[in-house]
């Protein structure tokens, strides 16, 4: 009795020839009689055809390989990089471009206690500058050109 799900575990092999020369006359014969495993062994050996000209499309044609050895050693004793060399200027603009636009992953609690030192510091220096400035008083009443003083 025909089985079409026992039939199309094994279509793949039968599309590959990777099966038993009896089973193949078995299954062949199977596929004559119902059309749903006929279509399914067709679509299987169609899509196989397509991939082995993908396959061999990719490859190389055969004169690619005799002269490969030595354009390969010709190209890596001339190698030469492929990006220009950058005059040492613009090497350091660079490097302090790229410093500028890092980032630096900072823990919370550092970065709150970096705040609160900053905080601190600032209201600290802004308390002693508000203090005003008290010139002694000798240095006030020191003038030699005022005639008001003995
Ligand atoms: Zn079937």
């Amino acid at each position: 009795m025909h089985n079409c799900k026992i039939i199309r575990s094994s279509l793949t092999d039968l599309a590959l020839d990777e099966i038993q020369p009896q089973l193949k006359t078995q299954l062949l014969a199977e596929l004559k009689d119902c059309s749903a495993c006929h279509e399914e062994f067709a679509s299987i050996r169609n899509a196989l055809r397509v991939s082995r000209q993908a396959l061999r499309s990719t490859l190389p044609a055969e004169s690619f390989w005799s002269g490969y050895h030595d354009r390969l050693i010709n190209r890596i004793e001339n190698y030469a990089p492929l990006t220009p060399r950058v005059p040492w200027r613009s090497r350091i603009w660079l490097a302090v471009r790229k410093l500028s636009t890092a980032s630096v992953r900072v823990p919370v609690p550092v970065g709150a206690a970096a705040l609160v030192l900053l905080l601190g510091a600032l209201s600290f220096f802004a308390w002693h500058s508000r203090r005003p400035v008290i010139a002694p008083p000798a240095l006030l009443d020191d003038d030699p050109q005022d005639p008001n003083q003995s």
